[in-house]
């Protein structure tokens, strides 16, 4: 039945910060076209790279949990972290998302045990309605 094909969609773990939000940045259309999907489920949270942080493993945990229930009921192609420049959530350096975000990309990874590409992204700033996505790796 072609006509209730099942859309492929991607399981998404980004910032709560309204400018990734905002109708102009587009993140999840643009997010999709990158992973390759036709939209992405959206868990947002402060900081997303920063749930490797000991002092945030209950928020980890229940980030998790948001993500395995989506993966049992979507059944995804793919999952990424979308961390980004000048986060309130996870004040570190622009370097120092990029190691964060790939290591909350394999940590993903490794505790959901998806199968699938796990995509580490940063969002670079622009503007607060100007975003970059840069693909750091794909686990
Ligand atoms: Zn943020």
């Amino acid at each position: 039945m072609f006509w209730r094909r099942h859309k492929k969609v991607a399981v998404v773990l980004t910032c709560a910060d309204w400018r990734l939000h905002h109708s102009r940045v587009d993140m999840n259309r643009r997010l999709a076209r990158k992973l390759k999907v036709y939209g992405a489920d959206v868990i947002a949270v402060p900081g997303p790279d920063g749930l490797i942080l000991a002092a945030r493993k209950s928020e980890w945990q229940s980030a998790l949990d948001q993500i395995k229930l989506l993966i049992g009921a979507h059944h995804p192609a793919a999952l990424a972290v979308v961390a980004h420049q000048r986060c309130a959530g996870h004040p570190v350096s622009d370097d120092e998302h990029v190691t964060d975000v790939a290591k909350t990309a394999r940590m993903l990874k490794e505790q959901t045990g998806f199968a699938g590409p796990v995509a580490a992204v940063v969002a670079v700033y622009h503007s607060d309605a100007k975003w970059d996505f840069n693909t750091i790796e794909t686990v």
